[in-house]
C-alpha cells in the first residue's frame, strides 16, 4: 500500500499542506475564523450578497412553499417549477435562448466538457483553467491540448493542425489570476476552425459587464460566437448552484448526455429560489459594482507603491505574486497577525514557484476596511526580493 503518512510529511515539509479553518456565522469581510475576529479578504462574495436579506427571505419562503429536499434527479421527478423558472430567467438574463441548472460549478464543467466531447475529438484547454475544467477534459476522453495562458497563437496554430470535432474551453475571468480571455479573439478562432467555444465565466457573472451580465456580454459576443457560457451562483450571486446558457437545442443534448446533470439529486427547490432573487439584485447593484471597482483601483496603486508585484488583472481578483510556497505562508500569517485573512495560494492550484496571497475584493468591503489591509501590507514590507523567483512574475 502507499505510505499516505509520508505523503503528508512531505507536503508539510515542502510548504505545500493544506489546512481548513472552521468559520462561524455568516459569511461577510467581518468573520470568525477559529475562534479569531478577522477582516477576510480571500472570499469570492464579490458583491457582498452572501448574506443579503433579500435572498435570505427568498430561501425561507421557499421553504415554506417547497419544503426542503430535491428528492430526486431532475429526469425523474425532481425538475421542480423553481428550477424551471431559474432556468428562464437565466436565459433572458444571459441573451441566450436556452439554460440548465446544475448544482454546482464543478458539475456544470464536468458535465458539459464531457458530454460536447469525446473519444476521437480534441480539446483545446487553456494553461491556467480551474480544475473542474481540467477534470471535465479527462472526464470526456477526448485528446487535450493545453495552449499557454491566453496564447491565440499558439491555439490558432493547434487548432490548424487538427481535424475531426473541436473544442476549446476556457475561464472567462482566470479564477487565481484575475485577467479575463482575449474572448474576441477566441470567438473569431473557433468560428474560423469550426471549433465549439466553452466560456466559464464563474468570476465574470454579477462583476463584470452592463448589470453584471459576464464577460461574454460585455464582449458583445452573441450566442452564435460563445455557444456556451457556464457560471456559477456561488461566488458574486451569493447564493449557491449553477448553469450553462446557450442554444436550446445543445440545451436539450446536455439534458440526454451531461452525466453531472442526470445523474444527482435535484437541488432544494428553495436554494433555486434564493438564485433567481440574487440576479434580480445583480442586476440592479451598478453602485455595488462601482464602490468595487474603486476599491480594485485603489487597492492596486497603494499595492504598487509598496512594491508588491500584482498581476496585470482589472477584476476582484488581485494576487500579491510571492514566489516560493513558504515565503507565501509567511506572509499569510504575518497579515493574520494583524488580524487580516488572506489565504496563501500554492500549487497544484498555481504552477509550481507561482505562489501568490489571493487578495479578493468585495462590494462588501468600507473604505475603512481597505486601509487596514494597506497598512498591514506596508507593515508587512513586500517580500525580499530573494523570494520571487524571477521567471514567474508574469505567467503569460
Ligand atoms: C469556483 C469555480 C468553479 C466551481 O464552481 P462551484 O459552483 O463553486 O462548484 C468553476 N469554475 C471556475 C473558474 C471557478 O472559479
Amino acid at each position: 500500500m502507499r505510505d499516505f503518512i509520508r505523503e503528508i510529511d512531505e507536503r508539510k515539509a515542502l510548504g505545500l499542506y493544506r489546512t481548513r479553518r472552521v468559520v462561524s456565522g455568516p459569511q461577510q469581510p467581518r468573520m470568525t475564523a477559529d475562534g479569531e475576529t478577522v477582516l477576510a479578504f480571500c472570499s469570492n462574495d464579490y458583491l457582498g450578497l452572501a448574506n443579503h436579506p433579500a435572498l435570505i427571505e427568498a430561501a425561507k419562503s421557499g421553504l415554506e412553499t417547497n419544503g426542503l429536499g430535491g428528492a430526486s434527479s431532475h429526469l425523474i421527478c425532481g425538475h421542480h417549477q423553481a428550477h424551471h423558472q431559474l432556468e428562464e430567467r437565466l436565459a433572458a438574463f444571459t441573451g441566450r435562448t436556452g439554460a440548465l441548472f446544475f448544482s454546482t460549478g464543478y458539475m456544470a464543467n464536468m458535465g458539459v466538457i464531457s458530454a460536447m466531447a469525446g473519444r476521437g475529438d480534441t480539446i483545446f484547454s487553456d494553461a491556467l483553467n480551474h480544475a473542474s475544467i481540467i477534470d471535465g477534459c479527462k472526464l470526456s476522453r477526448a485528446t487535450i491540448r493545453t495552449y499557454p495562458h491566453g496564447d491565440t497563437d499558439t491555439l490558432a496554430n493547434q487548432l490548424a493542425e487538427t481535424g475531426g470535432h473541436k473544442l476549446v474551453v476556457t475561464d472567462g475571468v482566470f479564477s487565481m489570476d484575475g485577467d479575463i480571455a482575449p474572448l474576441r479573439e477566441l470567438a473569431r478562432l473557433c468560428k474560423q476552425h469550426d471549433a465549439l467555444l466553452v466560456v466559464d465565466d464563474a468570476h465574470g457573472f454579477g462583476c463584470v459587464g452592463p448589470q453584471g451580465r459576464g464577460s461574454v456580454f460585455a464582449e458583445g459576443l452573441t450566442e452564435d460566437e460563445v455557444p456556451l457560457v457556464i457560471g456559477t451562483f456561488g461566488k458574486a450571486f451569493g447564493s449557491s448552484g449553477a448553469f450553462v446558457v446557450g442554444p436550446a437545442p445543445l440545451m436539450d443534448y446536455l439534458v440526454q448526455k451531461a452525466r453531472t446533470y442526470i445523474y444527482t439529486t435535484a437541488m432544494p427547490p428553495a436554494l433555486a429560489m434564493a438564485s433567481h432573487a440574487s440576479i434580480d439584485l445583480v442586476e440592479h447593484e451598478d453602485p455595488r459594482r462601482q464602490h468595487l471597482q474603486r476599491l480594485i483601483e485603489r487597492f492596486r496603486s497603494a499595492m504598487k507603491d509598496l512594491g508588491y508585484s500584482l498581476l496585470p488583472s482589472s477584476t476582484a481578483i488581485q494576487p500579491v505574486m510571492v514566489g516560493d510556497a513558504k515565503a507565501a505562508l509567511r506572509l499569510s500569517a504575518d497579515l493574520e497577525k494583524r488580524g487580516l485573512l488572506v489565504t496563501a495560494i500554492r500549487p497544484p492550484t498555481v504552477p509550481r514557484g507561482t505562489s501568490r496571497l489571493r487578495v479578493t475584493l468585495s462590494a462588501s468591503h468600507t473604505e475603512a476596511d481597505l486601509d487596514r489591509l494597506i497598512e498591514a501590507f506596508a507593515a508587512c514590507a513586500p517580500v525580499t526580493r530573494s523570494d520571487v523567483q524571477p521567471a514567474i512574475v508574469t505567467p503569460h
